[in-house]
């Protein structure tokens, strides 16, 4: 008999992974206070957090290193003032998103290839985010709605790949996920499930083994592509959660966000590459920062990030080496920045 993801799942899990993400650090007082940080050395920005509040799991602050205020983890994370510069070209929306959205939940940007907005909250707020200004409200399918966007799928032969995005799709349950790739199974044309998270990064328990046992017995050739931007972020607990993954079965990479003061170093690309190779995660895509209103702070520009690639390549085999890429609006791939 043929087994169907959501023949896997007889009951919702365990909620271990769960209460972690109930009892997230929302509150900068909170977090300084754990961190034993100075607020008054560096002031977080209540604007900023009006519009994208301050959001982090536990296991991620427990990486971040007590009294330093440059940790690269904690830059990724903290609400600066710096945010709230109004910068000409620095825009909500810098990708258009908005114009490839057929129908709610779905986003039909690339050829041969579909975004489910499948979770319209995170685990952690990553102030980089170049979804930070998204219109998850209008893109939060009912059933009913999910309905439209597997219709649009099935409509469409060309679509031989599904990519969970969103938000978060792992912050998904396993019944919702399992609910989905078993709703997915049924159009034959899709081959490949490709799945992007920062869970496993920021909240590693939530690789459980009825999570594992979804994309390592589903039908489709399950990719989970991590997004990890520094070797800081893989703690001992993100690794021995990671190492329990069947490689064989669920292909595993890694795609970060060229950030400056945070991993703008070709020696720390270098240690990032390196230490995901030694999870069985190859390191696919280096971005460039969208253009996103609230971010410029982070902005590295083109000159200085193939500076970096060439100084990577001269370190790193091959296989090693990230491809540097940029999202242009419109456009049916990622394009390669050379
Ligand atoms: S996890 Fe991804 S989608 Fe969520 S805030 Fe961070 S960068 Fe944005």
């Amino acid at each position: 008999m043929t087994q169907t993801a959501l023949s896997l799942i007889h009951t919702d899990q365990p909620k271990k992974w769960q209460e972690i993400l109930s009892d997230l650090i929302t509150d900068p007082k909170e977090l300084v206070q754990v961190l034993q940080l100075d607020l008054a050395l560096k002031p977080a920005s209540l604007a900023a957090m009006e519009q994208f509040p301050l959001k982090v799991t536990r296991p991620f602050v427990a990486a971040i290193e007590p009294g330093n205020w440059q940790d690269p983890l904690l830059l990724q994370i903290w609400p600066s003032q710096a945010e709230e510069a109004v910068i000409t070209g620095f825009v909500a929306d810098p990708l258009l998103e908005s114009d490839a959205n057929p129908v709610p939940g779905l986003l039909h940007k690339y050829h041969g290839r579909v975004l489910l907005t499948a979770v319209p909250h995170c685990a952690i707020h990553c102030r980089y985010c170049f979804r930070r200004h998204f219109d998850y409200a209008s893109n939060t399918p009912s059933r009913q709605q999910w309905q439209q966007a597997l219709d649009y799928i099935a409509d469409d032969n060309g679509i031989e790949e599904v990519i969970l995005s969103g938000g978060d799709p792992l912050a998904a349950s396993d019944r919702q996920l399992a609910w989905l790739l078993s709703q997915l199974e049924q159009i034959q044309h899709v081959a490949t499930v490709r799945i992007h998270s920062r869970m496993p990064i920021v909240l590693p328990q939530r690789l459980t083994p009825v999570l594992r046992d979804l994309l390592e017995n589903s039908r489709f050739r399950c990719v989970l592509v991590l997004h990890c931007n520094h070797a800081r972020e893989i703690s001992a607990l993100v690794r021995s959660f990671l190492s329990k993954i069947d490689t064989n079965a669920v292909t595993l990479l890694n795609q970060s966000v060229l950030l400056a003061d945070i991993n703008d170093n070709s020696k720390i690309l270098e240690e990032l590459s390196r230490t995901l190779f030694s999870l069985n995660v190859l390191p696919y895509y280096l971005h460039l920062p969208d253009k996103v209103a609230g971010t410029a702070h982070f902005y590295v520009s083109r000159k200085e990030a193939l500076k970096l690639m060439e100084e990577l390549e001269n370190r790193l085999p091959g296989y090693l080496v990230p491809k540097l890429v940029v999202e242009e609006p419109g456009k049916a791939a990622k394009t390669r920045v050379r």
